[in-house]
């Protein structure tokens, strides 16, 4: 093929000088439109130079239907392969993301399609054999029309085979990574493609398991716009992250080089942080606070947020989105990135600094989806070995109509269960408000620790008041009747420290008090890296099975 002098873009119509639009890796500089990348230049584009080589694919039977509509299989086939200079339509190789080994499958749009023939499951599935095999993540570009006709059943049946294959990484704790191009769709996209533990999408790139037009004859009304792209796919909760090309390969590169905490020893030096942990010897200021004006600083806007916390304390981190099953909650984040040099997945209620933000954040109150997204996010920590860190700022789970055909109740019940018994390190911090059962969704930690001006509460002291006191004004004896301040939390055994805060408050200086937490997390992230994860479980067990028990000793209440 030879490159015409100057690209038209099919949707502005711009002309780009065809080595510049090589060079933007055939992204129109215009409108951004992101054109078709053959395999060969694909691998180029993702892969270190000289790191490729290929994985061995087994042969596969050529025409098993003896197939025919206005043309045989065959001929088809062939005219595919003549067009393409290739005899499959994906391409298996092992190479290098910045230094880190992968195996990497494209998906080839320009061969029939795209389409998922038994020679192309079996290159998916011999690329993922092969990432088992060498103990690497594995990457798949995807695009694809779906199933392919002309290879009836057992074309159907590489959507079973893929998927098995993917399993198999999944209980090998290996990191998967799909990147979807335009178009993926079918048999594809309700295969291996979505089954990645991170789903990236280049923007405008469309994914479906039916096509527009399939799904327009069907209901016979009109699509909304935008319908099954990339952005759309992000706001309805089934993509992780939309990313530029140019982004792609250093965005693989992070989420490669995160995927393992490969032998626990941190590069960073853990730095040295004070936490509280004897009620009887907390500084006066935090032991004397009247819990009403406890929890006026917690609920201080000007409070560091876990975004604030996430970019002021973990290198490269990379948000993730999504609960893969219709939605995005805005009040729930959580992603991946180095805390002291090691690997973390962090999880946190998002509020927000003014009031726009909190409304599109819905004041950090988490929808079924959020508590999903959380989960979603907890099961790749536990997959790939990474300690977790929560950070718990919320009034409450979403108390709303929508929540509840959603199943808030049972959101919080699995959150519940599923943190209970991760088997990596989980830290807790209740950063702000920690309100109710959507507060404690996040927090079944091995420690959990409270920010000094921070609140932890079964109801909020205004809600108490209203059913108890009858009137809501009663809210300042409901803050103290209820005890919720990190003193008494921690005298109540609840919280096993307090990280202090700036004087004043966190937010009289939210970048000292997101620096004291980093502290204090780093600390408990590295002290519970060396345990076993039958260890770490059993000790969480037993945290909570003791609470509210007369006998122990540990647990008096009544002082
Ligand atoms: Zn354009």
């Amino acid at each position: 093929m030879t490159d015409p002098e100057w690209i038209r873009c099919g949707p502005c119509r711009a002309l780009t000088y065809g080595k510049r639009y090589e060079r933007e890796l055939r992204v129109c500089p215009s409108c951004g439109h992101h054109g078709r990348v053959e395999p060969a230049l694909r691998i180029q584009h993702l892969l270190d130079p000289d790191s490729v080589t290929a994985v061995e694919v087994a042969a596969t039977v050529a025409d098993p239907l003896g197939f025919a509509d206005l043309r045989p299989y065959p001929d088809r086939h062939a005219e595919a392969v003549r067009r393409t200079g290739r005899d499959t339509g994906v391409i298996a190789v092992r190479g290098r993301v910045d230094g880190h080994p992968v195996v990497l499958a494209v998906m080839d749009f320009a061969f029939l399609g795209g389409s998922l023939g038994t020679a192309e499951g079996e290159a998916v599935t011999a690329a993922a054999e092969a990432a088992l095999a060498g103990r690497t993540p594995l990457i798949v570009v995807a695009a694809s029309g779906g199933a392919r006709m002309q290879e009836g059943a057992l074309s159907l049946m590489q959507m079973a085979k893929t998927s098995n294959a993917f399993a198999a990484l999944d209980e090998a704790g290996l990191l998967t990574i799909t990147v979807v191009t335009d178009p993926t769709y079918g048999g594809v996209a309700a295969s291996f493609a979505t089954l990645s533990d991170v789903v990236i999408a280049e923007p405008g790139a469309r994914m479906g398991f039916a096509g527009p037009r399939v799904i327009q004859q069907t209901i016979r009304t009109q699509l909304p716009e935008g319908f099954q792209t990339a952005e759309f796919l992000l706001a309805h909760g089934l993509v992780d992250r939309v990313v530029r090309r140019g982004e792609l390969r250093q965005t693989l590169g992070r989420l490669v080089a995160m995927s393992r905490d490969d032998d626990g020893a941190p590069a960073a030096e853990i730095p040295h942080g004070e936490v509280w942990t004897d009620p009887d010897r907390l500084p006066p200021e935090v032991a004397g606070r009247e819990p009403r004006e406890v929890v006026g600083l917690a609920r201080m806007p000007q409070r560091p947020t876990a975004l604030d916390h996430a970019g002021h304390w973990l290198d490269g981190f990379i948000e993730l989105h999504g609960d893969r099953s219709g939605a995005d909650c805005p009040a729930v984040v959580g992603g991946l990135g180095w805390l002291a040099g090691r690997p973390v997945v962090l999880v946190g209620h998002q509020k927000g600094h003014t009031t726009a933000e909190l409304v599109r954040r819905k004041f950090g109150m988490p929808s079924p989806a959020g508590f999903r997204k959380a989960g979603r996010l907890f099961r790749l920590a536990a997959k790939l070995g990474l300690p977790v860190v929560t950070l718990i700022d919320t009034p409450g789970a979403d108390p709303g109509l929508r929540a509840e055909e959603q199943g808030q109740a049972i959101a919080v019940a699995e959150s519940l269960r599923l943190l209970g018994r991760l088997p990596v390190p989980v830290v807790a911090v209740v950063t702000g408000e920690g309100g109710s059962g959507g507060a404690l969704a996040l927090g079944v930690a091995d420690r959990v620790l409270m920010c000094a001006n921070s609140i932890y509460s079964v109801i909020s002291p205004e809600g108490c008041a209203a059913i108890l006191w009858k009137r809501p004004d009663a809210a300042a004896d409901a803050a103290r009747a209820l005890r919720i301040s990190a003193a008494d939390l921690l005298a109540l055994g609840v919280v096993d420290g307090v990280v202090p805060e700036p004087p004043g408050g966190a937010h009289t200086d939210p970048a000292a008090a997101a620096e004291l937490v980093h502290r204090a997390v780093a600390a408990a992230v590295s002290e519970l890296a060396d345990h076993k994860p039958e260890e770490l479980l059993r000790h969480r067990f037993e945290r909570f099975r003791r609470f509210g028990v007369a006998t122990t000793g540990e647990t008096e209440t009544s002082a």
